[in-house]
């Protein structure tokens, strides 16, 4: 365990080796033993830490980043702050494109973090010269010695988690894990840490989380692209619009989809029973286990591990506000006591 006496050289000392935590009372009235992979325990607060420092470190073993040079990515969310961390401690710029509808507080806290932010129109297209994208690729060309971290598509990416994820749940469960439940954004985190755990025991049973809205799930069950699947949802980080290269779809067994409204109040839910204060995609990853658990997908003695992505304080403004909660009409059909009661 990281958390005793020692003392670290700086802050990316503390990154990965994250705790287990059992669930207690959220599963009870399902067979088996549940645990949570709490990723909100990295110095960052998410998952992301391990991508950016892997991804970093690997640029310098490989001498392509030297200090003072740039790293530039697309994302106002968890991937920016963390590599604008790393960024602060190894001495390198971060250049951050991101989305108009990326929210002010999130700005300012990149800008805090000494990332130069560019924010680029929201509503064009990916192919726009004005889009994040596209911004991102031309400052990538015309920086010299500049990084781009482009996380959907950099197999770095699902390698970090191989590195570290995979081992530490193997080691954090005696290689008794029987389930690994994970959101699916890149899908890095879920692709490194289930080959690493199938290598270890192929009979683990992999579940991915994917949105309504995404094509991900479908796309794993017909590897078509289905334009059809898109439409707008209010989740962030978990499904796409797009299939990246970073999602190693061969070690998924199944995708799971959730609603916006459900993993809303399932985030609420987890706070609520397990004094965990998470962000809305665990509150995703946790409804699918409740529906796996309706279909009596385990069984007593299973042990299965969910992956709790980030922190709850990165979305005050959302699914903590109960005036954005009531704005979204997500307590219109079911009101606090009775998603407790209802989904459980
Ligand atoms: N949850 C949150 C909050 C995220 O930001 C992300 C990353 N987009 C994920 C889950 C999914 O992780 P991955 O990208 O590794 O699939």
């Amino acid at each position: 365990m990281k958390h005793n006496n020692q003392v670290f050289d700086n802050v990316l000392d503390l990154v990965g080796n994250t705790p287990l935590i059992r669930l207690n009372k959220i599963t009870s009235k399902f067979k088996g033993n549940f645990f949570a992979k709490v990723e909100a325990f990295n110095p960052g607060n998410s998952s992301k830490d391990r991508i950016a420092l892997h991804i970093i470190e690997e640029a310098e073993r490989k001498g392509i980043l030297s200090p003072g040079d740039t790293i530039i990515e697309t994302t106002s969310g968890n991937t920016g702050f963390s590599i604008a961390m790393v960024s602060i401690i190894k001495g390198y710029e971060c250049v951050l494109a991101v989305s108009s509808k990326s929210s002010a507080d999130k700005i300012d806290m990149l800008k805090t973090m000494g990332a130069k932010v560019y924010v680029c129109p929201a509503h064009v297209s990916a192919d726009d010269p004005r889009s994040y994208y596209q911004v991102a690729k031309r400052l990538h060309e015309e920086i010299n010695g500049s990084v781009y971290i482009n996380q959907y598509f950099n197999e770095l990416n699902i390698d970090a988690h191989y590195n570290s994820t995979g081992p530490e749940i193997w080691n954090q469960t005696e290689g008794k894990i029987t389930h690994l439940i994970a959101c699916s954004g890149t899908g890095g985190t879920i692709s490194g840490t289930a080959k690493y755990l199938k290598e270890q025991n192929s009979s683990i049973k992999v579940i991915g989380v994917d949105a309504f809205g995404s094509v991900i799930k479908k796309y794993h069950e017909t590897r078509e692209f289905d334009e059809k699947e898109i439409y707008p949802y209010r989740i962030e980080g978990l499904g796409k619009n797009l299939i990246p290269t970073a999602t190693n779809f061969d070690v998924i067994d199944e995708f799971v989809k959730v609603t916006d409204e459900e993993s809303a109040h399932t985030a609420r839910l987890i706070a609520k029973t397990e004094g965990l204060f998470v962000g809305y995609t665990s509150g995703a990853a946790m409804q699918a286990v409740a529906q796996l658990g309706e279909n009596n997908e385990f069984k007593e003695g299973d042990n299965i591990v969910i992956i709790f992505p980030d922190h709850g304080s990165r979305y005050m403004s959302k699914v903590y506000s109960d005036k954005w909660m009531k704005e979204q009409g997500f307590f219109d059909s079911i009101n606090e006591e009775a998603a407790e009661t209802i989904q459980y």
